[in-house]
């Protein structure tokens, strides 16, 4: 009928909208090297903020020493208890906790106070050998999954709040002392050594056990990436260089934009109605928080234009963020004849029943193409940081491998997403070239890499 066709027009015209052929990716690949290289010249220079991360020295596996990290990401955080002991003897316990989401939009001190109680809570559970020295005090890395302009390595002033956060009056405070105030008023005392972002601390974490990872990316709630560039290379940086030569630079890579980005209607839409206007343009395209939110306004359209689901619009499907993207991998992922997982999904979650097979694989296929472009686009980004670190061509006297370690829920969990990245990476870099170049998960490495750091930074070196 004439309705169905509407839908694919819909569908069809989305498709073309998000394609990400080989030359626009290498054309976002090459935006992004030169928004690192205009980052890196002048604060304010770039969408990149290119933030120096005060990390010169990353960490060599000699680490000793009981050490706490804390991470705060975008939907949970973490609290982590670490006996370091060289690289194949490493004691971990950690406990996670979800943010409750009125405190995302509340007051400074009510986040930090939270955070603080819970680290408390999680100290009193030490056990006889995880305990510091008599005297001593314990010192933590604080994961801290958002732009921070770095002081030092221990301290630095929020930029701006990302993903579901909108805390007004923590905007421009150092963190550092936030979080210390808090501790002090729940009476726990904690030294805070190091302050990372969490690709610095997922960076830091990989190293500690492959000497070869020159990067991290973080494909979770929001997307960001760190990686190590060369100290002479960062001609912002007025302060003295460090003895290594280098510096790990968090380049807040989610508030890229160009105009070689293929945006959609939809993708204008919900960065309009967001919580951060004009902000993390690629963000938005490529992470977990926003994916499952992209798909529900084309399916909003249909319903609307073509009615897709019938007559009447259904009602739950007006919701923003009601489709989350584990949702949508579960419907992507639906490997039944009959798509039996996108029609529980649709029903449990919108309250659509009486479903066609038809009308799921469209369903299905709208999946794909956010997945894809958002796939692709993670690629393109890799791709952008080795170029500007000269490892995107194989050089013919080296045979250096370059490992990129990822981390995050997103990457983790949404295997096609994963794929496709990987599959866009060997496409991007060739045969020869891929076969230097490894893309690996590295579970929570940023946690183990915060606490490392902490160790590295302690005051009783
Ligand atoms: P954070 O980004 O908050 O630090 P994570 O790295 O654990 O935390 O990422 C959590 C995000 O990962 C979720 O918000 C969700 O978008 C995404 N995610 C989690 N599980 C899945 C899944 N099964 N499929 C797709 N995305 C997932
Ligand atoms: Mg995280």
């Amino acid at each position: 009928s004439g309705k169905w066709a509407k839908t694919m027009d819909i569908l069809r015209d989305f498709e073309d909208k998000c394609a990400t052929p080989i030359g626009k990716l290498r054309q976002v690949a090459d935006a992004m090297t030169v928004e690192m290289h205009a980052g890196l010249a002048s604060d304010g220079g770039s969408k990149l903020k290119m933030l120096i991360s005060y990390v010169d020295n990353l960490p060599t596996g000699d680490e000793t020493g009981i050490f706490y990290a804390l991470d705060l990401g975008g939907t949970n955080f973490r609290v982590l208890r670490v006996k370091l002991g060289g690289v194949e003897n490493v004691k971990k316990e950690f406990q996670e906790v979800s943010i409750p989401p009125n405190l995302m939009i509340g007051k400074s001190e009510e986040l930090f106070d939270f955070i603080a109680g819970e680290l408390a809570k999680f100290v009193a559970t030490e056990d006889e050998d995880m305990q510091i020295p008599p005297g001593t005090q314990r010192e933590l890395g604080f994961t801290f999954s958002f732009p921070v302009k770095q002081s030092s390595i221990a301290g630095g002033t929020l930029v701006r709040w990302t993903k579901g956060f909108n805390i007004e009056d923590a905007v421009g405070l150092d963190v550092v002392e936030e979080l210390t105030k808090a501790m002090e008023r729940v009476g726990l005392d904690m030294r805070v050594s190091a302050l990372v972002n969490d690709t610095v601390g997922t960076l830091a974490g990989g190293r500690y056990s492959n000497t070869n990872v020159i990067a991290a990316v973080i494909l979770g709630t929001g997307t960001n990436a760190a990686y190590v560039e060369r100290a002479n290379a960062i001609p912002k940086w007025q302060g003295l260089h460090p003895k290594s030569g280098e510096m790990v630079i968090n380049m807040e890579w989610g508030n890229f934009r160009s105009s070689h980005l293929p945006l959609t209607e939809f993708d204008e839409s919900l960065d309009n109605d967001s919580l951060n206007p004009g902000e993390q343009v690629y963000e938005k395209m490529i992470s977990g928080m926003y994916l499952g939110e992209v798909v529900r306004r084309v399916l909003l359209k249909m319903a609307e234009e073509a009615e897709f689901f019938g007559d009447t619009v259904p009602t739950k499907l007006q919701k923003p963020f009601i489709l989350r993207t584990p949702d949508m991998s579960a419907m992507h992922h639906d490997s039944t004849p009959d798509l039996k997982v996108v029609a529980t999904k649709l029903k449990d979650i919108l309250e659509i029943s009486n479903t066609s097979l038809k009308m799921r694989k469209v369903i299905v296929e709208l999946c794909e193409i956010v997945a894809t472009r958002g796939a692709r686009l993670s690629a393109a980004g890799i791709l952008g940081i080795l170029k500007k670190t000269g490892r995107d061509v194989t050089k013919q006297e080296e045979n250096q491998t370059s490992v990129i370690a990822m981390d995050g829920g997103l990457f983790e969990h949404y295997t096609k997403f994963r794929n496709v990245m990987q599959d866009t990476m060997s496409e991007l870099l060739g045969e020869e070239t891929c076969k230097n170049i490894i893309v690996e998960l590295s579970n929570d490495g940023s946690g183990l890499g915060a606490a490392l750091l902490a160790a590295s930074h302690s005051q009783y070196l």
